[in-house]
């Protein structure tokens, strides 16, 4: 899409030169008008009749051409605004750019270990079928495919994995909030859940219910809790001393997953309805002119770096087995400038990506969100408008967690599943669920 995009840009730049030039076209007119209007009160007040209506007559020619020029200014900055919602952020340089992300460590992981090595284990939905802690079928009935219950000791599971993600995001000082799950659609927008991929707009569910715009509902499922926590500063101002701030929400998220289910049809891997606990920060950016990277990204970086560090410790408490990724711009959507993954190894998917599945994201997105959601900084030499950096990331996406623990913790033999430690005490101390 680069050569798309850089037409974008250079049309933005005509259009805005456009707007310039009318802004200087309407000054004579404008100047007119007032001067013209402060005459005709005057004539008014001496009752020359004749005179006010000469006057009344060059007033309604000269507001015509300030109407007309501002119509046409209207129209040009819709039509910026709209190719400018439409273009992605910039790209870090530590990105890659040929496809293929950067492995930059391994947790947990160890290559001779048998289940690494061949594979050859029951996949999680017959697992957890098998426990009787997972039922798709009654779900499929209910809802369709895509979707599930967790029945028993999953439900527990499902509450202890969010309860330890959140205790260590409250340990490294994040605060927390529980968002909205419906969001207007323009709000989407802004965060940047269409531009890069042409099916996004697929991708969100739309809600038919409601008030529309221009024919089109104007509400949708949130696809995850980073829009309606972006959306928390919207058309505000953070105190600069308030920065970083950092928001932890839990949320149901909704995919409508279009096509992408694919081989993923079976089991929890690709489900359309699931809970996740996400991280959302604002940083201080650099007031600096043409800074560089390094600079530019000054106050971001340390937040993002903050974020894999709490990604690492729960996947690394958890037990499985990872490795951390630097991933290359084909990856970044709209509105990440760079993305770090954490993928899990999920035996079962041996034949496909070699068994590596994504579990966590993080991304740094600049000031794309922000300048779209008009979020500024309240600087103290208030002089100019600076907007804030937003950094996302994942702390616990359950429904894929689940399965790689599933998968991963398992024990042919007796047929148990050994919990992983640090959920114990959320689940009555029990180490182990066992086939009812
Ligand atoms: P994203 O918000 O798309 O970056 O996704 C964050 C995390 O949510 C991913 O790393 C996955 O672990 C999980 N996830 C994303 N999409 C799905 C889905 N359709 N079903 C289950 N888990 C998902």
């Amino acid at each position: 899409n680069y050569d798309q995009h850089k037409d974008s840009a250079h049309q933005i730049a005509r259009l805005s030169d456009r707007i310039s030039a009318i802004n200087k076209d309407l000054v004579r007119p404008r100047r007119e008008l007032k001067s013209l209007e402060k005459s005709y009160a005057a004539a008014r007040a001496a009752k020359q009749e004749s005179e006010s209506r000469t006057i009344y007559q060059a007033i309604q020619k000269e507001r015509a051409v300030v109407d007309t020029l501002v119509a046409e200014q209207d129209q040009i900055s819709d039509e910026a605004s709209r190719l400018a919602l439409a273009l992605p952020n910039l790209t870090s340089t530590l990105t890659p750019t040929d496809h293929a992300p950067k492995v930059l460590k391994y947790i947990n992981y160890d290559p001779d270990h048998p289940l690494q090595t061949n594979g050859k284990t029951a996949d999680h939905s017959t697992i957890g079928q098998e426990l009787g802690i997972l039922d798709f079928t009654s779900a499929a009935t209910t809802t369709g495919w895509g979707f599930y219950y967790f029945l028993n000791e999953a439900v527990l599971l499902e509450q202890a994995l969010i309860q330890y993600a959140t205790s260590v995001a409250l340990k490294y000082g994040w605060k927390l909030v529980t968002p909205p799950s419906l969001v207007y659609s323009h709000i989407a927008d802004s965060c940047g859940f269409q531009p890069r991929d042409a099916n996004d707009e697929q991708q969100i569910w739309q809600v038919a219910q409601g008030e529309r715009d221009a024919g089109k509902p104007k509400r949708s499922l949130a696809a995850t809790a980073e829009i309606p926590l972006a959306a928390l500063y919207a058309n505000r101002a953070i105190q600069e001393e308030d920065l970083p701030l950092k928001l932890i929400g839990t949320s149901r998220c909704y995919r409508a997953e279009a096509g992408a289910r694919g081989v993923d049809t079976k089991g929890l891997y690709r489900v359309h309805e699931f809970t996740k606990v996400e991280m959302f920060a604002w940083s201080n950016s650099s007031p600096a002119d043409n800074p560089s990277e390094e600079k530019v990204t000054q106050f971001s970086t340390p937040l993002f770096e903050e974020m894999v560090a709490i990604q690492t410790e729960i996947l690394s408490a958890l037990g499985l087995p990872c490795r951390v990724l630097e991933m290359p711009s084909s990856d970044l959507g709209a509105s990440a400038f760079r993305k770090i993954d954490i993928e899990a190894f999920f035996p079962s998917r041996i034949s496909r990506d070699e068994g590596w599945g994504e579990l966590t994201s993080v991304s740094i997105c600049t000031d794309y969100q922000s300048r779209r959601l008009n979020t500024r900084i309240q600087d103290r030499d208030a002089g100019r408008t600076r907007f804030p950096h937003t950094i996302n990331g994942t702390a616990m996406a359950i429904p894929r967690v689940m399965a790689c623990i599933l998968e991963n913790a398992w024990q042919p033999g007796d047929k148990s599943l050994l919990i992983p430690a640090v959920l114990r005490p959320y689940m009555g101390g029990a180490e182990r669920i066992v086939k009812r």
